[in-house]
């Protein structure tokens, strides 16, 4: 696969949470048109959510035992959110 990612998935990566090796990568081109919400507030443009998301691209990847994304958590308030609090 030659689309690049933001997260380097290596064939010997194993769950953070659980240390599963059963670790699915997704990568879908969107571009400009995904859609986001954070408890209601929606949001149509480029992926813009830590750990989802690159460039054009909805990129993560998932642990199909328990079901945890792969990442960094928590993530820090969101743009989504802030405005929600106005
Ligand atoms: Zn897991």
């Amino acid at each position: 696969m030659s689309t690049s990612t933001s997260i380097s998935l290596s064939s010997t990566q194993t769950c953070s949470k659980c240390n599963s090796i059963r670790i699915a990568l997704v990568v879908g081109r969107v571009k400009d048109q995904c859609f986001q919400a954070i408890r209601g507030k929606w949001y149509e443009g480029y992926p813009s959510l830590d750990n989802i998301s690159a460039g054009d691209n909805l990129d993560f990847a998932f642990c199909l035992d328990c079901g945890q994304i792969q990442g960094r958590f928590p993530v820090s308030l969101t743009w989504l959110e802030g405005a929600e609090e106005e």
